[in-house]
């Protein structure tokens, strides 16, 4: 079988690469899918009771990227959706981001209006403080004040997220985390924010449905390897996979989602409720918030993050370490060493998170500077 373009995953990456070289430069693709479904982790579908679902955890659509915005909304429309989170807290449900509304959620009113105008001293009202930079500088009241968001909010989940202490971790991940010094309860504060209309799946379906594409599910890279000719491969699977892990295997973090049903209008009051301390998930998500559905009953997922282990569940987060970064940087000049007979790209590739924007992103520039660009040798 011979192709123009062999594309290995049909996450967000693979198929908005498969999309544009069919459509702009009509050439012949072919996407091979080790999963049953497209999709990647942002795939949806509704569940055995009707509910619409996210098989891979919560994925909320959010940028500041007119181009991504306009190439998307060419698939789909859109429903408007402003994400809210919730955390348990000494037994009270906190708005985070931590902002003035949860000062008044935890403290006595009078104290949490004593915080606010430090806060609004210090650091003026509409500001994003990092949490690192604030127990940096903070004295007196506002550094016991940074002390209990931090123990209280930060420390325990990034420690059931990761496995790893803040510290272990670094500022990267750690310096993130803002203290927003003002009422804005939304946990995104992109120019777009909203979900496809009908699902993830139905919009990357349209994406696909092209006659230049073909898509094979359950079929691995390495088992069909040698058998198909192409004249270009786009790789969006794991790098070290596809060099055989000769350099070791780069870490990753995995999850495990307990989905329930509830035979109730809603389970709580916003889309994600997180449990930084006591219980050993880190959230329950509740879908229903998220696509708006009206239906009866509602299905939620409990979280429960855990070492990768290969073959036995999913590569989910690539771990921020700069000796991790180090081990894929030799796999990276193993890539370049491919002359650009093989592109890898995507956030199992590039071994980077990349929210669902930055991928479309960095597909859409893989596309025009590596592709259509005429780089390629
Ligand atoms: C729990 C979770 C929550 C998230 N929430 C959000 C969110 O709220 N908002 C947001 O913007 N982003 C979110 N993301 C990120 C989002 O999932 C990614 O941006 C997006 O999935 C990246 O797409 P991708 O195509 O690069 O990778 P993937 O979605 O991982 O797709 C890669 C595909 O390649 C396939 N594949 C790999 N190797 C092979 C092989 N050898 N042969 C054949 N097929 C192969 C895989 O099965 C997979 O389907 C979340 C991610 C996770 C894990």
């Amino acid at each position: 079988m011979k192709v123009d373009w062999l594309i290995v995953g049909a996450g967000f990456t693979g198929l908005v690469l498969a999309e544009r070289i069919a459509s702009q430069l009509d050439e012949k693709v072919l996407v091979v899918e080790r999963r049953n479904h497209i999709g990647g982790n942002a795939y949806d579908h509704y569940d055995e009771n009707g509910i619409m679902v996210h098989r891979y955890g919560p994925h909320l659509f959010h940028t500041n990227s007119d181009k991504v915005w306009r190439y998307l909304s060419q698939f789909t429309d859109w429903h408007p959706y402003y994400h809210r989170v919730l955390a348990l807290v000494d037994g009270k449900k906190v708005p985070v981001p931590f902002n003035l509304n949860s000062l008044y959620a935890v403290f006595t009113p009078g104290y949490a209006s004593k915080l606010e105008g430090l806060l609004l001293n210090h650091y003026g009202f509409g500001s994003k403080v990092p949490i690192l930079k604030l127990r940096q500088e903070a004295s007196g009241e506002l550094h016991c004040l940074t002390e209990y968001i931090y123990e209280k909010v930060f420390y325990g989940y990034n420690l059931k997220q990761w496995g790893l202490t803040p510290e272990e971790l670094g500022p990267s991940v750690t310096g993130r985390v803002p203290v927003h010094v003002s009422r804005d309860d939304r946990y995104f504060q992109d120019r777009y924010q909203a979900i496809p209309k009908h699902g993830y799946t139905e919009m990357l379906q349209r994406m696909a449905n092209h006659s230049n594409i073909k898509i094979l599910l359950n079929t691995d890279y390495q088992e069909i390897e040698g058998e198909i000719k192409f004249d270009g491969m786009v790789y969006t699977g794991l790098i070290d996979e596809f060099f055989n892990y000769m350099y070791g295997e780069l870490p990753y973090r995995s999850l495990q989602f307990e989905f329930g049903y509830h035979s109730v209008d809603t389970y709580q009051e916003v889309a994600q409720v997180n449990y930084p301390n006591e219980q050993s998930y880190t959230r329950i998500s509740e879908y229903k918030h998220i696509t708006g559905q009206r239906a009866y009953g509602t299905t939620v997922s409990i979280e429960y993050p855990l070492a990768y282990r290969r073959g036995q569940n999913l590569p989910y987060y690539p771990v921020p370490r700069e000796e991790n970064r180090k081990r894929y940087n030799l796999y990276l000049s193993e890539a370049e060493s491919l002359d650009n007979r093989v592109l890898f790209a995507g956030r199992l590739a590039d071994y980077k998170y990349y929210n669902m924007d930055q991928a479309v992103a960095r597909a859409l520039g893989v596309f025009e500077k590596q592709i259509a660009g005429g780089k390629r040798s």
